[in-house]
């Protein structure tokens, strides 16, 4: 019996000082994703375009893992490729057809639970 895949849900949270997140409730957002959304998992990462960040990702990804799929919460899509690309290439994914990224900055908890789940669904197909 083939299994579902479920995606991984990793949200970025800009240090925790940006004012970008000032208005979204971290705690009650990942414990929803990881309590009530079809997800592997989710996780919290302070700041992941930084050197740690980076470290971070290439020891998280499995290299050659082309099976998982990432919704990556943060700051702009394009800003996230741009910082993100290349450490999945690095560890052989695509980052284009394995990656979500979603833009949560300015958003009320409530807006970006139902973004989630949004996104959650189209993935799993809900
Ligand atoms: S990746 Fe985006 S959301 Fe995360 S710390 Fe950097 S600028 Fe902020």
């Amino acid at each position: 019996m083939s299994e579902r895949k479920l995606p991984k849900f990793i949200i970025c949270f800009c240090t925790g000082e940006c004012p970008g997140f000032a208005k979204l409730n971290l705690w009650k957002l990942i414990n929803y994703v990881r309590n009530e959304l079809d997800v592997e998992y989710a996780i919290i990462h302070p700041q992941l375009c930084v050197t740690d960040g980076d470290q971070f990702l290439r020891d998280y990804l499995k290299q050659g893992d082309k099976d998982s799929v990432f919704i990556i919460g943060g700051c702009d899509p394009r800003m996230q490729r741009k910082m993100f690309k290349d450490v999945f290439t690095e560890k052989g994914l695509d980052f284009d057809k394995q990656v979500v990224s979603l833009d949560l900055r300015n958003m009320e908890t409530e807006e970006a639970m139902k973004k989630l789940a949004e996104a959650v669904n189209k993935i799993v197909g809900g």
